[in-house]
């Protein structure tokens, strides 16, 4: 009579579990538990058999202690039986390959490892040291499945000591692909005009940076230019340099350091902290530092040192550093050794160079910690997914192209949807060209086979003629339905929960009527949409380039107001005549419900950067960083389906010549979120719709979306966390439309 079968458990996990030391971590559970089994990486995540006693209690201990970079999904358990009883428990070959297969993003230097570089160890002062719970990712990444051959770590063969720490399941660099030490891994350089210099590369360019130099560092994603951010003349010379007059500076310190500039609340430091280390917007409460660093805005964007490197110049340096991209004006970050000799030798003294190469650029992801919000989704970010909402099931491979600032690119496969990093506008050539690599590269890693692609209106966005050329179905999505969709998603509102309230503040985007929107009421959801209400259209003469200059907008809603002698009264050295020729002739001047142009027109008449932005959402920006709270509300007309803006330029124009500025601005703040926010609440308290959802550049605004939620108070509200409100979200947007018509 055969023995009878040994009953055991088969254990599913599924999530971001690969290639975060969480097979190790089952290892040292089960074996400190005298358990017996194996554990291993398939397709579908990680899978466990195992048997012996208390298996209630490790399958309950598999969902504590995580390692620090996994997320467990789910965690399915199921009786099982072993053939053959089992001698040990072990770490078994890795089943089948591809498809699901996650690649984790790249995470910032662990605690363990930066004690290491600290210490005494064999790591001590070592740039690249990295580990299962730390280190670089997706940056280094040319294939699947991640394992050291497929990365820029290939070249360099581990020494005796790695490999052994390599193959120790109790040690926490057990299959840490980009394992490395002094003997075996990257080396560091300084180098300057051409050649590297003798001597220590971290003290070298610590000591130029304290000369008021400004060095490229090559970092995780891409190359930085950085200079000492306490040296009013260094950072005038990288603006000057880069010629960015006014775009705020990233800047890089220790916690310390960024309190004695910032206020740091719970919420910040959480989101400094975490192993994604992004910049994170801060308001600033003291001028120490120079304001050209970030000149007329009310926060600043700090981050962590993120890698050994980074840690070792800091301490060297021991100040706060500015930490730009190192990047030509409008061009995609560099990332490669010999591309910054060619491109960043006119702006950088010296070079802080190593030998790993970056695959992949990544630039640093942008968030704001109050409230909480992602603005831009980058390094420590992708190539992570998201769960789509209940409901979707089924829907199918599709593939979304989002629209031409911040571009991104959106697949969905197997119920998981994969947002791309930030790629930028793709008016530049060379970000063009990174949106095609992009698209080939996401479909290769995700093996993905798009049944189905969707994209905006507007032709003249070229992700929409490339979507049209592809010669697959296509769903065009008008831009703001996207937006509103894409809030939807990120709150994972179930396709079948019915429509909500979208209030829709937005630069510009192609209406279904063929006018450029941007300050829309829609009711809707996933399926479709109406247009309730809307801002009363203003032609925006010039077209797309009047974004730039303000007074425009200033002139044409003054003009509407009927306050034409302010306007010429303002604005005496403009050439209003030919303006309004063009205006009354319809030429080239598309009428627009852009929240974002009324933004520019109230900057404008504040005397804001009236005659030309120096970068987009300057002058709302810096409109947004003097309102002051507390302040009456200027009232806006509401008419059947109009939002008329005269009459809070009538109040604001005759308010002006004796109110402070921040006192107009946080009025007309507070005016616009009311104008809006009171027919959405109507949708809802009349049971037409079952939310308010917010969505649109405008809400990376901090002021105005405090006072929408202020507004809606007692209404189910959702906003924007994970994926940016602004246009790096109309991918997924799109993708949700496109798969709730296949649903
Ligand atoms: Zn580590
Ligand atoms: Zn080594
Ligand atoms: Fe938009």
């Amino acid at each position: 009579m055969p023995a009878p079968m040994l009953q055991g458990l088969r254990i599913r996990v599924r999530g971001q579990v690969q290639g975060v030391g969480f097979r190790p971590f089952v290892w040292q559970l089960a074996t400190t538990m005298d358990l017996r089994g194996e554990v291993l990486n398939d397709p579908e995540g990680v899978l466990i058999l195992v048997c012996g006693d208390d298996l209630t209690r490790f399958a309950e201990a598999l969902r504590h202690n995580v390692p620090p970079l996994a997320r467990v999904d789910a965690i399915e358990v199921e009786p099982w039986s072993f053939a053959e009883p089992p001698a040990e428990f072990s770490i078994a070959v890795s089943r089948g390959s591809g498809a699901l297969t996650r690649v984790t993003p790249d995470a910032a230097t662990c605690p363990d490892c930066l004690a290491e570089l600290r210490g005494a160890g064999r790591r001590r002062g070592y740039a690249f040291a990295n580990c299962t719970h730390c280190g670089p990712r997706f940056s280094i990444l040319r294939g699947l499945p991640y394992d050291r051959a497929q990365t820029s770590m290939a070249g360099f063969a581990m020494c005796p000591s790695c490999r052994a720490e390599y193959h120790n399941p109790a040690d926490r660099r057990f299959h840490a692909q980009p394992i490395a030490c002094p003997d075996c891994g990257p080396r560091l350089w300084f180098e300057s005009e051409g050649t590297a210099c003798e001597g220590d590369a971290i003290a070298l360019a610590a000591a130029a940076l304290r000369e008021g130099r400004i060095i490229a560092i090559k970092g995780l994603g891409g190359f930085h230019l950085a200079c000492d951010a306490m040296n009013a003349s260094a950072v005038a010379l990288l603006r000057a340099r880069k010629r960015r007059p006014a775009k705020s500076f990233a800047l890089m310190g220790h916690e310390a350091m960024i309190a004695r500039h910032c206020h740091l609340s719970e919420a910040g430091l959480a989101r400094l902290r975490s192993p994604a280390a992004p910049v994170v917007l801060l308001p600033r409460y003291s001028l120490t530092l120079p304001d050209d660093v970030a000149p007329g805005l009310s926060v600043l964007g700090w981050m962590l040192p993120y890698t050994p490197l980074h840690h070792l110049l800091l301490d060297s340096f021991d100040g706060p550093l500015v930490m730009t991209s190192g990047n030509r004006s409008g061009e995609p970050q560099v990332i490669g050794n010999a591309e910054a000799r060619t491109k960043l030798s006119g702006f950088a003294d010296g070079f802080l160079m190593h030998d790993r190469d970056i695959v992949r650029r990544l630039d640093d992801s942008v968030e704001r910690a109050d409230p909480p919000m992602i603005l831009r989704r980058a390094r420590g970010h992708v190539p992570g997914t998201m769960p789509l909402p209940p409901g979707f099931k089924g829907c199918g491979e599709i593939t979304a192209y989002g629209g031409q600032a911040k571009s991104t690119i959106c697949r969905i496969k197997a119920d998981q949807a994969l947002v791309s990093h930030h790629l930028g506008d793709l008016d530049d050539a060379a970000t063009w060209e990174e949106f095609l690599r992009a698209d080939a590269d996401y479909a290769a890693l995700f093996d993905h086979r798009a049944v189905a692609v969707a994209c905006d209106l507007h032709e003249g966005y070229r992700a929409t003629r490339y979507a049209l050329g592809l010669g697959r179905p296509v769903i065009r999505v008008q831009h703001h339905h996207a937006h509103l969709a894409s809030c939807l998603g990120d709150n994972l509102w179930p396709l079948d929960a019915g429509p909500v309230a979208g209030i829709i503040l937005d630069g510009l985007g192609l209406g279904s009527d063929g006018t450029l929107w941007g300050g829309e009421v829609l009711l809707g959801d996933y399926r479709g949409f109406v247009r309730i209400t809307h801002l009363r259209p203003a032609p925006l003469p010039g077209g797309d380039h009047a974004s730039a200059q303000p007074w425009r907008s200033a002139l044409t809603r003054l003009d509407q107001a009927g306050l034409a002698a302010e306007a010429d009264r303002h604005f005496p050295a403009q050439p209003r005549v030919l303006l309004r020729q063009a205006i009354a002739a319809g030429i080239n001047a598309p009428l627009t419900s852009s929240a974002g142009r009324l933004f520019d027109a109230v900057a404008a008449l504040l005397g804001l950067c009236p005659y030309e932005q120096s970068y987009e959402g300057e002058a709302a920006m810096r409109l947004e960083a003097i309102a002051t709270s507390g302040h009456t509300p200027f009232g806006f007309g509401q008419s059947a389906g109009l939002i008329d803006p005269a009459p809070m330029l009538l109040a604001l124009m005759a308010a002006r010549p004796t109110t402070p500025a921040p006192i107009l601005s946080s009025r007309f703040h507070a005016g616009l979120a009311q104008a809006f926010c009171a027919p959405a609440r109507s949708l809802v308290e009349n049971g037409q719709a079952k939310a308010v959802a917010l969505s649109g550049g405008c809400f990376q605004n901090a002021v105005l979306l405090e006072d929408c939620l202020a507004a809606l108070q007692g209404l189910p509200v959702l906003v924007h966390r994970d994926i940016p409100a602004n246009d790096g979200g109309l991918a997924l947007g799109q993708a949700l439309i496109a798969a709730a018509g296949r649903c």
